[in-house]
């Protein structure tokens, strides 16, 4: 990781496609054309490769990720289908529509790449690259835009080398985005499907293909009440979160980070360790599963360690105090 060598970029054929698989296979990031903008892309069924793309892009949030699959097929393992999202999905896939699905109880996508959520964000890129890359990987491929956090979408190879170089492992280039702006993307969650964010497919478009014109997002502002039958766009745990925690008390479970033994730890409920060795990235990857173990052992409380502010551990910190909030 801290090996300062420019990024390759290989023009995006046969042989690319192949190294840049085995990359992702073996949990690298690896930057591809689709048909929006270029996407960093990682394993999205590997959490620690999840980690390493949120630490590339500095974002200081952990927002759940697209999930790019080849077919619909593909999609079908990840997300449950309403009629809705079936129509959607047979309209305008493959191309620059997202769709928001609960996720199948066996999906392999890892919790951080939906930030905890039960909900998945899913779309088949039309382009033959993005296309190629996920059959040639056989995983489905988290890819936001690849570009450090708060700088503009990437429509050209040479915008990610500019922006993520050294940070990646591989940059695929297949010439200028055709569409260059993101996805739309469309929530079937309730019974009427809701645009959360206007992209590639005009609104028109989908309304044409549905029996109903589509809900307004349940509110603009972040944290702002919930429409009936939309899930949280944060995942909180249901036991009380108690941060920054020194010792455990009395029926608390432990939510631990680095080497240290807080006293009351041998009486906890239960024990996870975010990492042991004090790693971020490995603490973000394990972050959402292990909130959501601690959630089920029946605890009064879950005690959580301090987590340094550095890296990701801003993007640690965040969750945290959100899912210290109580809905
Ligand atoms: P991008 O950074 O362009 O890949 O954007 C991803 C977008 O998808 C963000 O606006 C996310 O909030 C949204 N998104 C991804 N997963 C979900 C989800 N499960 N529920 C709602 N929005 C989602
Ligand atoms: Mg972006």
């Amino acid at each position: 990781m801290t090996v300062e060598i420019a990024t390759r970029t290989m023009h995006a054929d046969a042989k690319a496609i192949a190294e840049a698989a085995r990359i992702l296979r073996a949990g690298g990031l690896v930057a591809f054309p689709t048909e929006t903008v270029y996407g960093l892309g990682a394993d999205g069924t590997n959490a620690a490769a999840v980690a390493r793309l949120y630490a590339a892009k500095g974002r200081p949030k952990f927002n759940p990720l697209i999930v790019h699959v080849a077919d619909p097929a593909m999609a079908q393992g990840l997300a449950k289908f309403d009629a809705a999202a079936s129509t959607l999905a047979a309209a305008f896939w493959p191309g620059p529509l997202t769709l928001v699905l609960p996720k199948t109880d066996d999906c392999p996508v890892a919790e951080i790449a939906t930030a905890g959520l039960d909900t998945i964000a899913v779309r088949v890129p039309d382009h033959p690259v993005a296309h190629a890359l996920i059959e040639a990987a056989g995983r489905p491929l988290v890819a936001p835009s690849a570009n450090r956090s708060g700088h503009v979408s990437p429509t050209a190879a040479a915008h990610v080398a500019a922006d993520l170089g050294r940070r990646i492992d591989l940059i695929l280039d297949a010439g200028p985005t055709r569409v260059g702006v993101e996805s739309t993307i469309v929530s079937c969650l309730s019974d009427d499907p809701v645009l959360l964010r206007p992209g590639g497919v005009a609104r028109a478009a989908i309304e044409d293909v549905l029996p109903a014109p589509l809900g307004e997002p349940a509110s603009a502002q972040a944290n702002g009440p919930q429409a009936p039958g939309m899930l949280p766009s944060h995942y909180a745990p249901i036991t009380r979160l108690r941060l920054g925690a020194t010792r455990v008390e009395p029926h608390e479970a432990l939510l631990a980070f680095g080497p240290t033994v807080p006293p009351g730890a041998a009486q906890a409920v239960a024990v996870l360790n975010l990492s042991p060795s004090a790693d971020l990235v490995e603490a973000a990857a394990n972050l959402f599963a292990h909130l959501r173990a601690l959630d089920r052992a029946g605890a009064r409380a879950i005690a959580a360690m301090p987590v340094p502010r550095d890296g990701l551990g801003e993007a640690i910190n965040d969750r945290l105090a959100r899912a210290a909030t109580p809905r």
